[in-house]
């Protein structure tokens, strides 16, 4: 492809991508399309000859869009989806047109200092304690790749730090330290922090919930002292603010507090959604305490508008983070004479080459304001309170969490079996998209507003076509078990 051909079909497909996002209502929110659909149009071999561009963009916006779930349909309210903005895909064009690995400083000084200083933003638009602000302190963030990995790395950080302190200056193997340690999170945590502790080889003890789906502390307490008393190594404790399943948020004052007297304890906060919401300053009381963490994490996409992925992580002390995961070979130490200062990201993560992520934070940070962001984030939320309101209209239908967010939880009173077929019936029509949770042992489906598109009438729309399938699947009255 020449350059005169690619500013043409550049040009095409950003006309394709905005027709997409402007007419994505004449389209079902899910694909109609079976397991192993896409084998039928594309060829197990790749062809020997090149292909004409024309040929790919044709199969591309036929077969290949025939599979999509539209994800920023207003009727998709399933997962906390990606975010899409016009200026958040226009950072990831540049960003792939730019091609470039933010890992050291002298590789890409400005996608390095870009990275620094958008995290600053972020961390002060949502109110995080200096103590995470790298003009002020020894914390600061970055860019990870997903929230897992946030979170996999803090727990390796704590192990690092846990094992250094248990080892001394014995020369014991690390290794042999691993047994001694346990980590803690609620049976709520994102599924992220099971991996994390399998990666980890630790153990972990879940624990159980309130009604309202936050951690139970005086169990977590309890679970630690007793391993505490039995010898045991408690070093990383995990709490969510904002759970995946019912945006829940745990209790991190009386978490942190505790932990602060543990030294062993390395504090995490999970706040891949529902820190986001900190942007409010009037929903900063949800997070009484958190300036406590030792580190936590937030999913920029998962709420203000930012393109999928972006995945930040702030640290109170970095140092930690470099001494889990520092490396410093020659080849990636000796290109700048002036260190002073320099952020090699390489050290504060896994992967060596890393995404310009930065740049689309920054063309939406800017391009919205910290004015429109706040907006947006109103709008959702005031949505899934009418969506709220409608439900608790019905007296069919019950709401199973506090609405805080953008996220309402409804079931049928009746039972859980006609929830679950409630649900199924709604998917097979493929023009709303929604998941299951469980609170206190019960099926509930979530309702998630996220779209920047959302509006008043698809809160009705959906609503509307939830009451229909509810009066067609009750067909026998509900005994009220
Ligand atoms: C979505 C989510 C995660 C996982 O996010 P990834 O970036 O997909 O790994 C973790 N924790 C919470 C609370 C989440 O909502």
């Amino acid at each position: 492809m020449n350059a005169v051909e690619f500013k043409k079909h550049g040009k095409a497909l950003i006309d394709f991508l905005s027709d997409y996002i402007e007419n994505i209502e004449t389209r079902n929110v899910l694909p109609s399309v079976e397991p192993g659909f896409l084998s039928k149009f594309i060829k197990s071999e790749c062809s020997e000859k090149p292909e004409p561009f024309e040929d790919i963009i044709k199969d591309f916006k036929s077969n290949f869009m025939d599979g999509i779930t539209h994800e920023h349909h207003p009727h998709y309210n399933a997962y906390f989806s990606s975010g899409l903005s016009y200026p958040g895909t226009l950072g990831e064009l540049v960003c792939a047109g730019l091609s470039v690995a933010v890992f050291n400083w002298i590789n890409c000084p400005a996608g390095t200092e870009l990275e620094n200083i958008v995290l600053d933003w972020y961390a002060k638009a949502m109110g995080l304690s200096e103590d995470f602000i790298s003009t002020s302190s020894v914390g600061g963030g970055v860019l990870q790749n997903s929230a897992s990995e946030c979170i996999l790395i803090s727990m390796i950080v704590a192990r690092s730090k846990a094992i250094k302190e248990l080892k001394g200056t014995s020369d014991v193997h690390e290794s042999s330290f691993l047994q001694n340690l346990v980590a803690y999170g609620s049976k709520h945590a994102n599924c992220a922090l099971e991996k994390a502790a399998k990666v980890s080889l630790t153990k972990i003890r879940m624990i159980d919930v309130d009604d309202n789906g936050k951690i139970n502390v005086d169990l977590l307490k309890e679970a630690i002292v007793n391993d505490l008393k039995a010898g045991l190594t408690p070093y990383y404790v995990m709490a969510t603010l904002g759970t995946t399943g019912t945006t829940a948020f745990d209790n991190v004052f009386e978490i942190g507090r505790f932990c602060k007297n543990i030294p062993s304890i390395w504090f995490h906060i999970d706040g891949a959604y529902g820190l986001n919401a900190f942007i409010l300053p009037e929903l900063r009381k949800y997070g009484k305490g958190m300036e406590m963490a030792d580190s936590l994490n937030v999913n920029a996409c998962k709420m203000l508008l930012v393109n999928f992925d972006s995945s930040a992580m702030w640290v109170k002390n970095l140092k930690y983070l470099d001494n889990a995961l520092g490396i410093k070979p020659v080849y990636l130490t000796h290109q700048h004479q002036n260190t002073n200062g320099v952020i090699d990201y390489r050290n504060y993560g896994i992967s060596l080459g890393r995404r310009l992520r930065a740049l689309k934070l920054w063309f939406v940070f800017r391009s919205y304001g910290l004015t429109g962001l706040r907006s947006h984030v109103r709008n959702i939320f005031n949505l899934a309170k009418k969506f709220e309101a409608l439900v608790r209209k019905d007296n069919r239908f019950e709401v199973v969490n506090e609405v805080n967010l953008g996220l309402v939880n409804f079931r049928l009173r009746c039972s859980d079996v006609k929830t679950k077929e409630l649900l199924a019936e709604i998917t097979r029509s493929r023009k709303l998209f929604m998941v299951p949770s469980e609170i206190n042992g019960k099926f509930n489906i979530r309702y998630c507003v996220i779209a920047e598109r959302m509006e008043e009438r698809h809160i009705q729309e959906a609503w509307n076509l939830i009451q229909q399938t509810a009066t067609t699947i009750l067909y026998t009255p509900c005994s009220n078990i």
